[in-house]
């Protein structure tokens, strides 16, 4: 087969770019939507809007902790801005869900005073993978390339290996490293006196993305038992809408149970993984209208079944 030509490939971008270009707003953080959701917890919603995370500041008597940057500088500067707005001049933490560049790049803009807490994973992460996703996403338009230009991850004042403590004062952020579930370094944050989770990537409303060569499926069944051990009142996940109740933990399970269950029957009927794609992605439907992130979760756990 010829490859297209260039002009057909320009043609295609344009035809494709010109209604999403129209319709996906810009990955700059909202602060003005910045909103109480319980004693100690603010957010700032993402508004679903992609390469956007929700961002999360806890305010302790003595210190305060921010929970994910925006995608690059201008970004993080905003969420830095706001952290002071709610918490004045008191000691500022950082941590981030995941290093994925919307929710880490911004740290740079944040002053040097300010303590960064990382998981070795996150640390590990980084090591492995750089700038490489933040390469592909800057590729994709004009803003990202402005938002993301000399974008760099920030290293750790703080590292951890599973869990840390941290006390605000008359409240306390507990930051667990929970393996390689959407990424290797993800990370949730638990406000146990407001059960307020921030679950990264771990349990949100849309579905879950295998996204590194890291991911395991038996691992992230294993993190939602967790995540529903604690109990949350409310979830913030790093992008979507915030839960009541544990709906967004039960809602993961429940796929990637139907997941697990139909893959592992196609690979013992001897089907290949990518016959295995088709027939499980046929039978989820309109059930599941990211085939992209279906058949992520299709082949990791094809690749695990025995
Ligand atoms: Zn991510």
């Amino acid at each position: 087969m010829r490859a297209p030509s260039r002009l057909i490939l320009t043609a295609l971008a344009l035809a494709l770019a010109g209604p999403l270009a129209a319709q996906t707003p810009p990955p700059i953080i909202k602060t003005e939507g910045l909103k109480q959701i319980s004693p100690r917890v603010h957010i700032i919603p993402d508004n679903s809007v992609p390469l956007t995370p929700n961002v999360g500041y806890v305010i302790g008597d003595r210190a305060m902790l921010v929970i994910d940057t925006g995608l690059g500088p201008r970004n993080g500067a905003a969420v830095y801005e706001t952290a002071r707005k709610l918490g004045g001049d008191k000691p500022v933490y950082l941590v981030t869900t995941h290093v994925h560049p919307e929710h880490d790049l911004g740290a740079q803009a944040f002053p040097a005073t300010i303590k960064l807490i990382r998981s070795n994973d996150q640390v590990k992460d980084i090591a492995e993978f750089g700038l490489q996703l933040a390469e592909v996403f800057a590729k994709r338009n004009a803003i990202n390339a402005e938002l993301l230009k000399d974008a760099n991850f920030r290293k750790a004042d703080i590292t951890f290996d599973k869990d840390y403590d941290l006390d605000l004062g008359g409240v306390h952020a507990r930051l667990t490293a929970m393996g390689a579930n959407h990424t290797a370094g993800d990370t949730i944050i638990w406000i146990d006196s407001d059960r307020v989770l921030f679950s990264g990537d771990i349990a949100m409303r849309a579905q879950p993305a295998f996204a590194s060569p890291h991911s395991s499926l038996k691992r992230w069944m294993a993190s939602l038992d967790r995540l529903e051990a604690l109990k949350p009142a409310i979830i913030v996940p790093s992008h979507g809408p915030t839960g009541d109740g544990i709906g967004f933990i039960t809602g993961y399970r429940t796929y990637l149970t139907e997941v697990r269950e139909r893959t592992t029957a196609e690979k013992h009927a001897g089907r290949s993984v990518d016959e295995t794609v088709a027939i499980v992605t046929t039978a989820f439907g309109d059930r599941a209208p990211d085939k992209a992130r279906l058949a992520g979760a299709i082949r990791t756990a094809h690749a695990e079944a025995n």
